[in-house]
């Protein structure tokens, strides 16, 4: 630390090295740094490690099934820990496809050997404040260790702490590794263009904005870890049944490896234990129906939206049916809900059920169940109905069903549950 000021501002939050070693101390950065010095380096990065000469990153069926611990030994700060880092994690996970779990059943027996991802625990008179480890360290090791040094900044601070530390566990270097007297070494690879503001950036390292306190995502930081760890937005369909849910791609015509897996903690804020439909509406919001209720879910924020579930009563101005069992989005500007064996046809725009409806599915839908469990639109002129075992694809310019359906689904769709489909949902 030698010419380090000792005031807690200079203090290291953490060291990784390019082995995954965690927790030594600053050793050649932070000199005289003001915050408005700006970055002298060309170039660069968010900063992604490299080890094994492969990406530090974690592996696809990993991203949504890391787990970890928060240690009770917190004491008056477990409740701040356990929040401050589900912030911090949110912000991460809002623009990256991956999703961490709190298994807080653990909490009172936290420690380096629990059955876990990583444990997250108290320690005390280290010179860091916080230090974390990469995606490929050795589960001993894989902690993030928080001084109590951490407790005496404020409580935003600690949010943005553990923004720095969980990019850390998602296989993020430190942002200034190239900068003068702050240099590291080891593998790593340039993501993005340098961010001196970047919340992987010490603040005393010639950082942007020199505030260890509020240390944030920036655009480029999202921009990193939506590169690194891409959430899909090609064709996908899923498919639920039950507390599950199957991502099935389009283009290669099979269930996508890693599943079906559960609802929860995927689609998060889904309470529903089942989910009898779902309709994309287009426009960045996706609706689930369940019971007597329904949710709004958003798409870019991967999340429900605040306030659901509620009532499909006294929200769906002329649905008359008390439980939906699917809905489809004809791409028209119109929506058609379905229940047992008649159906709706709902405006997006005025936000109502056309007038004449429900109407008999019988009739109107030339070769198709009378009944429908489940539907979704492919976008390019076909849809697909989903009943019992079968599944019938209906053209949406001829208004009907293909010639040659209905057709089994175990043989059609690899991988997909082969019969009583709850919901479909094109993304
Ligand atoms: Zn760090």
């Amino acid at each position: 630390m030698n010419t380090v000021n000792k005031n807690i501002f200079w203090k290291a939050i953490l060291i990784a090295t390019a082995a995954g070693l965690v927790g030594s101390t600053m050793t050649s950065c932070g000199e005289t740094v003001e915050s408005s010095h700006v970055n002298d380096v060309s170039g660069t990065q968010l900063v992604v490690n490299v080890y094994n000469d492969v990406w530090d990153t974690w592996p696809e069926n990993m991203r949504n099934a890391v787990t970890y611990c928060v240690s009770k030994d917190f004491g008056a700060n477990y409740t701040k820990v356990v929040n401050s880092l589900r912030v911090a994690l949110d912000d991460w996970e809002t623009y990256g496809g991956f999703h961490y779990t709190h298994k807080s059943e653990f909490d009172g027996n936290c420690s380096a050997s629990t059955a876990v991802t990583f444990d997250v625990r108290p320690v005390s008179g280290q010179d860091y404040l916080m230090r974390a480890f990469f995606p490929h360290t050795p589960r001993a090791q894989s902690n993030i260790l928080v001084d109590s040094s951490t407790f005496s900044h404020p409580d935003q601070a600690q949010v943005g702490f553990f923004r720095h530390e969980v990019g850390h566990t998602l296989g993020f270097r430190h942002e200034h590794l190239e900068v003068t007297g702050c240099n590291e070494d080891g593998q790593w690879q340039r993501v993005t263009t340098y961010d001196a503001a970047s919340v992987m950036h010490y603040p005393h390292c010639k950082g942007g904005t020199g505030d260890i306190d509020n240390l944030i995502l920036t655009e480029r930081d999202r921009n990193g870890i939506a590169k690194i760890y891409p959430k899909y937005v090609g064709p996908k369909v899923y498919f639920f049944k039950g507390g599950q849910y199957s991502k099935y791609d389009m283009q290669a015509d099979r269930n996508m490896p890693g599943y079906p897996t559960t609802i929860l903690p995927n689609w998060r804020g889904i309470t529903f234990s089942s989910v009898d439909a779902a309709v994309n509406w287009g426009n960045g919001k996706v609706y689930f129906f369940s019971g007597s209720q329904y949710l709004r879910y958003d798409v870019m924020e991967d999340r429900t939206d605040p306030g659901y579930p509620t009532t499909i009563a006294g929200n769906w101005p002329g649905v008359t049916f008390d439980r939906i069992d699917a809905a489809i989005n004809w791409g028209n500007g119109k929506v058609y809900l379905f229940s047992g064996s008649q159906y709706i046809r709902y405006d997006i725009a005025s936000d109502r059920a056309d007038a004449g409806y429900p109407r008999p599915i019988a009739g109107n839908w030339p070769g198709l169940f009378n009944s429908v469990d489940a539907a979704f639109n492919t976008g390019s002129g076909k849809v697909y109905f989903f009943r019992g075992s079968e599944y019938s694809r209906y053209d949406i310019a001829t208004d009907q069903v293909d010639p040659g359906y209905p057709q089994p689904i175990a043989q059609n769709w690899p991988g997909l549950f082969a019969a009583d489909i709850d919901a479909a949902l094109e993304w």
